[in-house]
């Protein structure tokens, strides 16, 4: 409005209102003084009335004011100005939209992705990881079968005490805790049903019930129970229950003792 005060002189003045979509005549009786005349628009919206009050110079000329009302092409195409208003509304919240529904996809793919490479890396771990390890380091110092008139069901490896003891495969801790003339023992089941079995154990590592991991320790090297020095005795229980020579059953998984 600032820049039609200028254009306003003598006894018409034009007012372009409503961004051009409706112009109307203003009358005045009189002329205006410097600082020309104001143009308020009364109301906005559907009612829009104009006045324009002047400030007469030196004779005190009434000031005119003419209130219009918009025609019906007038309220049309303010009903279309509103259509399209809307439209672009509706379409700005269509794109803000779309670009939120286009990174939340960029999102899940980049998620997926990450999850997929990690899976493949868990599986490439899982592939390395060894099937069986020697259950202990040390010194094999006796073997499997008669020995001393009785028959020994298991081999020994001697080594200081507190020594790892490992699970050579992986499986589930069967029994943990004291045993009969091994003093402390720990069993652990595998998936055929084998049981191993690590006897004098100087401490024992995990619970009953415990899965563990081909290599994970489970024990440390005693010499508790019927044992004459620090060592691990370790059996092999084919089906669970049958007790066969440990070093073939290693032999067959790549470890020698
Ligand atoms: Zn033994």
């Amino acid at each position: 409005m600032e820049d039609d005060r200028s254009a306003v002189t003598g006894r018409v003045a034009a007012a372009v209102v409503a961004a051009g979509t409706l112009a109307t005549t203003v009358g005045v009786a009189n002329g205006f003084g410097s600082t020309g005349p104001t143009i308020i628009p009364l109301a906005a919206g559907a009612d829009l009335a104009l006045a324009v009050t002047g400030q007469p110079a030196a004779t005190q000329s009434p000031q005119t004011v003419h209130a219009v009302s918009p025609g019906l092409e007038a309220a049309k195409l303010m009903r279309s100005e509103g259509l399209v208003a809307r439209q672009h509304v509706d379409q700005a919240i269509k794109h803000a939209s779309d670009g939120y529904t286009a990174r939340q996809a960029e999102l899940k793919r980049k998620q997926e992705a990450e999850e997929a490479e990690r899976a493949r890396i868990a599986a490439e771990e899982e592939a390395k990881r060894p099937k069986a390890v020697k259950p202990a380091q040390g010194t094999f110092t006796s073997g499997f079968g008669g020995r001393w008139g009785t028959t020994h069901y298991g081999v020994d490896i001697a080594n200081s005490i507190g020594t790892p003891i490992l699970s050579a495969m992986e499986g589930t801790v069967v029994e943990a805790g004291p045993a009969s003339g091994f003093g402390l023992w720990v069993r652990v089941q595998h998936a055929d049903g084998t049981i191993t079995v690590y006897g004098h154990v100087n401490e024992i590592l995990v619970a009953q019930g415990q899965h563990v991991a081909a290599g994970a320790q489970i024990a440390t090297m005693g010499n508790r129970g019927q044992s004459t020095g620090p060592h691990l005795h370790f059996e092999v229980w084919a089906g669970g229950s049958q007790k066969i020579d440990p070093v073939g059953w290693l032999a067959e998984r790549g470890i020698s003792l």
